[in-house]
């Protein structure tokens, strides 16, 4: 398979200046060209009563199936509250070493802790989410450097302590991947 894109289908509303934003900063990691997709989805299907979430797995086979292609890695862009059944809420995943994975902006907003909205930290913090599951989808596993974007984390202030790069060792493994492909 050889990847030479990066497909991010957004599903709901998301501002376009923000998407382009957030295109710079993944195309900067990853060096290959991003490109936008709207999708549709009836959420109601992935909905869970008892949790007031949405499945996350359900969710990612239903994307992987519907949206992913063979020369791309598309990331699903979605504002809904995940979960899988092991954790409480997750911000996010993908197939390791696949074509596809999902990313929430739901838990990263500012206003959702009572603090005063910011939209550069939610971009950011949005990114991170992205490029840390697009890394699992070029086959990087969780990293234990502080800062690195591939460090695993539960809270959102562990996505504001890592960078939004990769650290040197994930990098070169990235640089890898993409080269084997
Ligand atoms: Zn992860
Ligand atoms: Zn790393």
């Amino acid at each position: 398979m050889n990847f030479q894109k990066i497909t991010l289908v957004t599903f709901g509303y998301f501002e376009n200046d923000f998407l382009q934003k957030l295109i710079k900063k993944i195309h900067t990691e990853f060096f290959i060209n991003v490109q936008l997709k709207e999708g549709h989805l009836d959420l109601s299907d992935f909905y869970e009563p008892n949790r007031r979430q949405y499945d996350a797995n359900k969710l990612l086979h239903h994307f992987e199936k519907e949206y992913a292609t063979d020369d791309s890695k598309t990331i699903c862009l979605i504002n809904v509250d995940l979960f899988i059944p092991i954790f409480t809420y997750i911000f996010g995943q993908a197939f390791l070493g696949g074509r596809s994975g999902i990313a929430s902006i739901y838990r990263l907003n500012n206003e959702r802790y009572g603090i005063e909205a910011d939209t550069n930290l939610l971009l950011e913090r949005f990114a991170k989410e992205i490029i840390h599951e697009l890394g699992h989808t070029f086959g990087l596993i969780h990293c234990q450097i502080t800062d690195c974007v591939m460090r695993s984390g539960t809270y959102v202030e562990d996505i504001d302590q890592k960078n939004i790069s990769f650290c040197s060792k994930c990098r070169e493994n990235l640089m890898l991947q993409q080269n084997n492909k």
